[in-house]
């Protein structure tokens, strides 16, 4: 399905809505024959890791296949939280109850960590701590998060509310769910601008940053590493490979990827944004009061905000499972936008995009070292905050400088057997999540 021709507002286009203000730039640099370290990736992980290894004194080089800042770091929501989807009873299952905090904690202190990040380095990227309400999708949602908020509000050190339905229209303009929850300590900021800043903070502190370099291959050479890359070999001391939902080679398996093993643990996934056209006056207030982010408890959830100049709607999901183009996903996505605001019924879309992230099997971030390699990945969908804070974590374990224990470093990084780095079950599991939405609801 594509999108009909009235929902396309003139000049509409298949690229990020961000990229109007921050385009991420072609750079010229030319490939070094060596650097003490060479960072794969130059998404937020990438660029985070880069930064601080600057800041410890150590050369860097980012390699990015495309153009730094190209994946999903420019083309996400901008949501910025810290925190774990996952539940901590699953947590404590698996890794006992200390390790479980101890991974909460560390999670949530990518929060204070990334506004701290934005301050420090003057990133202008509209950042703003506007707290984050997610509309419960049944009632039983609702109990659930009632029942996590104050460990939520221990963890951030923010408050947190909840707001029953019928007063929910205070937190969002809509009534079609059953009230939700705000947390205080979340915010939302331009991807693009914040992508662009991050990369510019990273080159004044002295990182070299090339553009169009895919990396095929890092062998052991020495005490050192070989990359075998697009454009001619380099060497380095040390690596870090950041590339997320983008790790798979170009015949979309594990091999020709920069770190097949990596690949082997993660699951890339399309997540789909459409931004509509400017709204008339007023209106943005009405559906976003307070212009905070939103994102519902929908097991394939809706994540939705007022773009930062505060005249149009940007709203993302998961519209398919199966490969779709941003085209394709648009209609679904409209459709949905319209259920949850039937006011904006005729309004056009000018952007539809897509970009990749990447998930776990146990659902958990990761940094490491396998083979010698340094790596950083697997943020879920939510990896603002996370995908930055991971990469300078893992810029402090490769300097040697960490001088506390980092939860999420060197867990048991789980695989299936026979995976490849393409994960064909996902048009079941997410046709299956979807049913399940559909079940609670009706018997809500
Ligand atoms: C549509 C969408 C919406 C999202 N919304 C939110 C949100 O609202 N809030 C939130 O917290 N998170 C959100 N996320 C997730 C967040 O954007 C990511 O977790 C985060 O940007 C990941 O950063 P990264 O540096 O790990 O990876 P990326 O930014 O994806 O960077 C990986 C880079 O690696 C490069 N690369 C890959 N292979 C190679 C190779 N072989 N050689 C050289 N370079 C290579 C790629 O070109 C890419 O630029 C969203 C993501 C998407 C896609």
């Amino acid at each position: 399905m594509t999108l009909p021709a009235s929902l396309k507002a003139p000049g509409f286009v298949l690229r990020p809505y961000w990229w109007d203000a921050a385009e991420p730039p072609q750079r010229e640099n030319t490939l070094p024959a060596r650097s003490a370290v060479a960072i794969v990736g130059g998404g937020y992980a990438g660029l985070s890791a880069a930064l601080t290894l600057r800041r410890l004194g150590h050369e860097v080089t980012v390699l990015d296949a495309e153009r730094i800042g190209w994946g999903a770091s420019s083309r996400n929501g901008g949501a910025v939280s810290g925190g774990l989807k996952l539940a901590k009873g699953d947590l404590a299952k698996r890794h006992g109850e200390a390790r479980a905090n101890a991974i909460l904690e560390t999670a949530a202190a990518s929060f204070p960590f990334i506004e701290e990040l934005i301050s420090r380095e003057q990133i202008d990227c509209d950042y703003v701590r506007c707290g984050r309400f997610s509309p419960a999708w049944t009632p039983a949602h609702y109990d659930g998060m009632a029942a996590r908020a104050g460990r939520l509000a221990e963890l951030t050190g923010h408050p947190v509310h909840m707001v029953p339905r019928e007063r929910q229209r205070e937190a969002l303009g809509s009534d079609h769910y059953f009230g939700g929850m705000i947390a205080e300590g979340a915010g939302s900021l331009h991807p693009g601008k914040y992508a662009r800043g991050l990369a510019e903070a990273a080159e004044r502190a002295g990182a070299l940053l090339i553009d169009g370099v895919r990396v095929s291959g890092i062998r052991k050479q020495g005490g050192g590493f070989h990359l075998t890359t697009s454009k001619g070999e380099i060497t380095a001391d040390a690596v870090l490979v950041a590339t997320n939902g983008y790790s798979r080679g170009p015949n979309g398996g594990s091999a020709g990827g920069a770190m097949p093993w990596l690949a082997k643990r993660l699951m890339p996934i399309a997540s789909y944004i459409i931004a509509t056209e400017p709204l008339p006056e007023g209106m943005i207030d009405r559906l976003f009061p307070h212009r905070r982010v939103i994102s519902d408890s929908r097991r394939v959830l809706n994540y939705f905000r007022a773009s930062p100049d505060g005249t149009r709607v940007v709203w993302g999901g998961r519209a398919s499972f199966r490969d779709a183009t941003a085209e394709e996903a648009a209609p679904a996505l409209h459709k949905t936008m319209v259920a949850v605001f039937p006011e904006l019924k005729d309004t056009r879309i000018t952007h539809a995009w897509n970009g990749n992230v990447a998930f776990t099997f146990d659902f958990l971030p990761h940094i490491g070292v396998q083979d010698g390699i340094h790596y950083s990945a697997g943020c879920q969908g939510s990896g603002v905050a996370m995908a930055s804070w991971m990469g300078h974590n893992a810029a402090l374990k490769l300097a040697g400088a960490a001088n506390k224990d980092f939860a999420l470093d060197s867990l048991h990084f789980p695989t299936m057997p026979l995976y490849d780095g393409t994960p064909w079950f996902l048009p079941i599991v997410g046709g299956w999540y979807r049913f399940r939405d559909r079940l609670d609801r009706m018997r809500a």
